[in-house]
């Protein structure tokens, strides 16, 4: 074993896939150093939900009960459509037998990364560096360095791994010549929040949905703090235009009228991809979350998935630097298994979901409806779809950081049930 084994993982970017790397790892027993660019966590509105096998992995983190106590369980999501209301319900109570947490948890995603930097800040294997911007990275046979700019100067921080977190414009994934193949969208999305409530406006809504129109197709998403509406700004309109509070406070009175008017509060808007790095992993460095994959936020996947890619590598990590394992077949296998996931499920999931949310064309929009409304009516099929959409699926197929001969069996008896 060479010598650079003893010294910590590197981990690139403090959002919340980077966090749970971190906090997975340190609690194994595995010395890290996260270097984050901003001077402390940030705290932007993006992610919301969480699923049930990421629930199971973050219970298995000691963060579950502290979540479900500031978060909103949320059995029931809804299919909708601006003109004919209610075209499906789905309810993941279904999976109750496979799983404790058969809900969706409704928690914006600053509440995980701030739980899990409380803990990290008391965690002797974790070393927390906040405004240190990683500007090169190289690789050797003695680990990683990664060099950056910090508060008082350049930093040079050398490493065992390096576990790229660092979003979708990632630093690590350019600098480690990986490409990211895949499409933006034409049009941006908006997310508003607002401490009206929808379901005193709306009451047949449920605390999730998906509202589909030619037009204005939208989401609408309790959390605790707020409600928020997700909708695409037009391709034509400016920043300043999309933002301006008429603009914004005709939009919402068109999702349901409020004589008196909406307070509006947190807005901001998003460039949409569809995107997977053609490699997750590059010598002894790999691509966790939104630096590997990222994907339109119908469905709430995106972050879910970078968690299983940080509990999936993390535990391969484990495995590596303290139990001796082989690393070419851990990390051989964590970039094969998650970017399947990846491309299989992430991306096809939520690029089906933005097609049937946004359909333009008639004929195919009622038929959109009439399939929802037909699984939704089977038990069978409804229990199908909540397996998938909530990730379960996925997990179950593939496991999460399962030791390379584990997924190799796998393989071979989902080839024979199979031929
Ligand atoms: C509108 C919207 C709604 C969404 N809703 C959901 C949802 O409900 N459920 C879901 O699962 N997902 C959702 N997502 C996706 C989710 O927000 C992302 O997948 C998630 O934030 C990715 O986390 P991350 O840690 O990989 O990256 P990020 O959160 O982007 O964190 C990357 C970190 O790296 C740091 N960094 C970057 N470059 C450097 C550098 N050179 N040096 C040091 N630090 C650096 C950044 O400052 C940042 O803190 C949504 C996304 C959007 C846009």
């Amino acid at each position: 074993m060479s010598n650079h084994r003893e010294l910590p993982v590197l981990i690139l970017g403090g959002g919340p896939v980077g966090v749970t790397a971190a906090w997975a790892l340190a609690r194994a027993g595995v010395r890290v150093q996260l270097i984050e660019r901003e001077p402390e966590p940030r705290t932007d509105w993006r992610a919301s939900t969480f699923h049930p096998p990421t629930l199971e992995l973050l219970d298995e983190l000691g963060l579950a009960a502290q979540m479900h106590a500031e978060g909103l369980t949320v059995p029931r999501y809804q299919y909708r459509d601006r003109r004919a209301g209610l075209v499906a319900e789905f309810d993941f109570t279904v999976l109750k037998e496979e799983t404790k947490y058969p809900h969706r948890l409704q928690l914006n995603q600053q509440h995980l990364v701030r739980m899990l930097v409380e803990r990290l800040a008391d965690e002797p294997n974790a070393t927390l560096r906040y405004g240190i911007e990683a500007t090169d990275i190289s690789t050797g046979d003695d680990g990683v360095l990664v060099e950056g700019r910090g508060p008082s100067g350049p930093v040079s921080l050398r490493g065992s791994f390096l576990i790229a977190a660092d979003g979708a414009s990632s630093t690590a994934r350019r600098l480690l010549g990986v490409a990211f193949t895949g499409f933006t969208y034409p049009e941006r999305f908006l997310i508003a929040s607002t401490s009206a409530d929808f379901r005193a406006l709306l009451p047949d809504i449920a605390d999730v949905n998906y509202v589909a129109d030619p037009d204005e197709w939208l989401f609408l998403l309790r959390t605790v703090e707020s409600w928020r509406a997700v909708y695409p700004v037009p391709t034509d309109q400016t920043y300043e235009q999309a933002t301006d509070p008429e603009e914004m406070q005709a939009r919402l009175q068109g999702i349901a009228p409020l004589p008196g008017g909406y307070e509006i509060g947190d807005r901001q808007i998003y460039n949409v991809h569809q995107r997977v790095a053609d490699s997750f992993v590059a010598g002894p460095c790999a691509l966790v979350g939104d630096a590997a994959h990222i994907n339109s936020p119908l469905g709430g996947v995106g972050l879910n998935s970078g968690i299983h890619d940080a509990v999936d590598l993390s535990r391969r990590l484990a495995r590596v630097l303290l139990d001796g394992a082989d690393e070419g077949p851990e990390l051989a296998a964590f970039a094969e298994i998650r970017r399947q996931v990846a491309v299989e499920y992430v991306q096809a999931d939520t690029k089906r979901n933005t097609e049937r949310i946004s359909e333009r064309d008639e004929t195919r929009r009622q038929a959109n409806h009439d399939e929802l409304r037909a699984i939704a009516g089977d038990p069978d099929r409804a229990r199908a779809w909540c397996r998938r959409a909530s990730l379960l699926e996925s997990v179950a197929r593939f496991g999460i950081g399962l030791p390379p001969q584990d997924i190799r069996h796998r393989r071979e008896a989902e080839a024979k049930s199979t031929t």
